[in-house]
């Protein structure tokens, strides 16, 4: 095996997936509890304490509801823009009220590369309503794999950035139609579908179809809502959009889940 990518839970419950080679394991965000992280780790067979190092996209607390005691248990380092740090640290209070603290944080910066054991990883900005949002593609034995959840549209900065990828695991969160005539309220509904908020299938498609250079092995669909989506909608239209470059050695489309994880991907 060069690289295993399993995406552990996806969507508005929480976010957290695991990249890794032989020699080193990133987790990419920490968005459910530190027990059903370790949970869903032990369940692919993974041993939690063998983690390298954390990734976080943004301070949402779908991606980082975990993190504070995951922090504590692993003693690992956790790699966080300034910002994103920031605006955790005010979110999150120890119990005298005081701003928490990570042990081990790395800082990075959007658009600079840096290593963790054998794995490049590239963060880069994406359009979404956080502090410093970013996606990652992370190289490794010759091996991309491109992850980008959480952004409102696919600029062409995102495109560049996952060109050429093996494993692309993007977002693709609601329906318009069910959004629309959904029970989100209108200042929540107008948030999801603004150039700030979240994919949408179409949105996806549209990306497929007209800026995907077609060359990955598997394309993981994530973050799905559900509340708006359907599984089998943004299926559907991921399949469509993907038409005939879907064969049996790319663009194999596989859904991630909220409660189960990802049978792991291994390339
Ligand atoms: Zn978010
Ligand atoms: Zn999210």
């Amino acid at each position: 095996m060069a690289v295993s990518v399993s995406v552990l839970a996806s969507g508005s419950r929480g976010n957290c997936a695991v990249v890794h080679t032989a020699r080193t394991k990133v987790l990419v965000d920490a968005g459910v509890s530190c027990r059903e992280t370790i949970k869903r780790l032990r369940t692919l067979g993974e041993d939690p304490s063998s983690l390298t190092a954390i990734v976080i996209t943004h301070e949402h607390s779908d991606h980082v509801y975990g993190l504070a005691t995951l922090a504590k248990r692993l003693r690992i380092p956790i790699f966080m823009t300034g910002p994103t740090y920031q605006a955790w640290a005010r979110s999150m209070r120890d119990e005298n009220g005081m701003p928490a603290a990570l042990e081990r944080r790395e800082p990075f910066q959007a658009g600079r590369c840096f290593q963790i054991g054998d794995i490049a990883v590239m963060p880069f900005t994406i359009p979404h309503d956080a502090a410093d949002p970013v996606g990652f593609t992370f190289k490794a034995e010759g091996v991309k794999v491109g992850f980008a959840t959480d952004l409102g549209y696919v600029p062409a900065s995102v495109r560049d950035h996952l060109s050429r990828c093996d494993v692309l695991i993007m977002e693709s969160n609601h329906d318009l139609e069910m959004l629309r005539g959904g029970p989100y309220p209108w200042s929540v509904k107008q948030r999801v579908m603004s150039r700030v908020g979240h994919l949408s299938n179409d949105a996806l498609a549209d990306f497929f179809r007209n800026d995907y250079d077609g060359g990955a092995a598997y394309v993981v669909l994530a973050h799905l809502s559900e509340q708006n989506n359907h599984p089998e909608l943004a299926r559907g239209a991921a399949e469509a959009a993907l038409g005939p470059r879907r064969t049996l050695l790319h663009n194999r489309v596989i859904l991630a889940s909220q409660v189960e994880p990802m049978e792991p991907i291994r390339l």
